[in-house]
């Protein structure tokens, strides 16, 4: 196995016990990337002589036998909308294609508290908004399991830089299912973390009140290493609460009695069947393991997609003002052979330009639902449908721990097959927007695969046809695990008890 392949415990195991260095794990990320990322396109950038001035400081800390944190030495990509001290933030955008950021995000400092190694800033559509990475100014990003498919999106980037073996774990952003509906295309695991366990200062903002930073990893234990670091109340972020129920990094896989949830509105028309019977079929299995299952309903789910495309494109519209053309960023004034009247004309031409067609959707969509005659019809229309999904979940909260729902209703899909029809594309969010909406964490874990490579393909197809085998051709599928407030203690013991089948 190459250490590029390796998780952050086991590569934690192997620094302390020296069989190789830091260097040699950073060096083998950065070579895969030169191998792979040609045809991937995972990264914006990279931070090469960073990254290994920072493995080389934890190498010299273990020579000297200091005692080292999990992920000491380790390498991560860091979705581009997420601040590094004086390394340029893109957020994919054309906007701020030179931006350098004169501060870190606090998750940034939380990790370079903790020595973590920072390899580059991963893709991601445009400012966060997209379903696929094909939104980012950069262009697309491609899923490592099938070149001719999206990785999913918005974390698109750091969802296949993980998948690819190109780092060991990423960090991305969740306002709607950025990181469990990229996760769950790319085959790997990803936290939408309770809104305020992980401060967002640092973050770009899109959508305030449903934005969350989370991190992509290969294990549900590896989950939990970078959760530990990242949360925490912050100053910089009054929103952010200290956990109520702390993580511990040995996950007992033990679910005997604990209560799952099977909500009946994630498993009707609009899901692939193959995709249902592959759900359906863990849910068994952890029925054998001693988990208890109850079906459940949320009554409101079906207007939650409504009522994020009403609620995320008004706070869009409000957060996107600041890339004016003036504060920072790209302007029409630095170009002289671009007319410019009046300071309302540099406003426009800049945003014009400097912003993206899926971007500029989303502001005009959100100034109308927020101007005086169609505030009330709309968003506090949609604000109020929020709080009848919150109310949904409190109400099944009470009865079970856990809900269990596929993440995504299909597996990846084609480049290019949804950029066209906006409504198709945000179809693909209908699983994950609702925990947004609520505030809850939630948890894209992968079907594990059964008879992978038996006889050359054949019995994959038997157990594909049992519901048994864990994914769809090459195509991963996604399980998604919904948690009560700040029980994601709960929600990675049911996710590894899921990946130990
Ligand atoms: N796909 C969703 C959207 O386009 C989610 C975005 C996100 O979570 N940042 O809005």
């Amino acid at each position: 196995m190459d250490l590029n392949e390796l998780t952050i415990r086991e590569a934690h195991e192997g620094l302390i016990k020296k069989d190789f260095s830091s260097e040699e794990l950073v060096r083998a990320c950065l070579a895969q990337i030169k191998d792979k990322d040609r045809d991937i396109h995972a990264f914006i950038s990279l931070m090469e002589e960073s990254a290994l001035e920072q493995a080389r400081a934890v190498d010299e800390k273990i020579r000297r036998g200091e005692e080292i944190s999990f992920l000491a030495g380790i390498p991560l990509a860091i979705k581009d909308n997420i601040v590094i001290k004086d390394t340029i933030s893109t957020a994919g955008s054309r906007i701020l294609e030179n931006f350098r950021s004169p501060y870190d995000a606090t998750v940034i400092k939380k990790l370079k508290e903790v020595d973590a190694v920072f390899l580059g800033k991963a893709n991601l559509d445009e400012f966060a908004m997209g379903s696929s990475t094909e939104n980012s100014y950069f262009g697309p990003t491609r899923n490592p399991r099938d070149l001719e498919r999206v990785p999913g999106g918005s974390s698109g980037g750091s969802a296949a830089a993980v998948a690819a073996d190109m780092c060991l774990g990423a960090l991305g952003s969740d306002a709607g299912g950025s990181i469990r509906q990229p996760a769950s295309f790319c085959g790997v695991v990803g936290l939408k973390p309770t809104y305020g366990r992980v401060s967002r200062s640092g973050l770009m903002a899109m959508a305030s009140s449903l934005d969350q930073i989370g991190p992509i990893s290969r294990s549900v234990e590896d989950m939990a290493l970078l959760l530990a670091v990242i949360e925490g109340k912050d100053i910089l972020d009054s929103t952010s609460l200290e956990p109520m129920f702390p993580i511990e990094p040995e996950i007992s896989a033990n679910i005997q009695n604990l209560k799952i949830g099977i909500a009946k509105e994630y498993f009707t028309k609009g899901i692939d069947k193959e995709v249902e019977k592959n759900i359906r079929n863990i849910i068994k299995e952890l029925a054998n393991r001693g988990a208890k299952i109850e079906e459940v309903s949320l009554p409101h789910t079906k207007y939650a997609l409504a009522c994020y495309y009403i609620i995320m494109p008004a706070e869009v519209s409000a957060n996107l003002a600041r890339y004016d053309g003036i504060r920072y960023g790209y302007s029409v004034t630095q170009n002289s052979k671009l007319k410019t009247q009046n300071l309302f004309d540099v406003y426009l031409k800049s945003r014009e330009r400097g912003l993206g067609n899926e971007v500029r959707r989303r502001i005009m969509l959100g100034t109308y639902t927020l101007s005086a005659g169609y505030y009330d019809a709309y968003y506090l229309q949609a604000q109020k449908v929020r709080t009848l999904i919150k109310q949904d979940f409190t109400k099944v909260f009470k009865k079970v721990d856990c809900l269990i729902t596929p993440t995504t209703p299909t597996t990846a899909f084609k480049l290019g097959e949804k950029i066209t029809d906006p409504l198709t594309m945000y179809l693909s969010d209908i699983y994950t927007v609702s925990v947004n909406l609520a505030g809850l964490p939630a948890i894209s874990v992968p079907c594990p695969v059964r008879n992978p490579d038996n006889s050359g393909g054949r019995e994959t197809k038997n157990a594909i046809s049992n519901g048994a085998c864990g994914q769809i051709g090459k195509l991963p599928v996604g399980l998604q695990i919904i948690g009560n407030y700040f029980r994601e203690d709960q929600i990675l013991k049911l996710a590894k008890a899921v990946e130990s089948i």
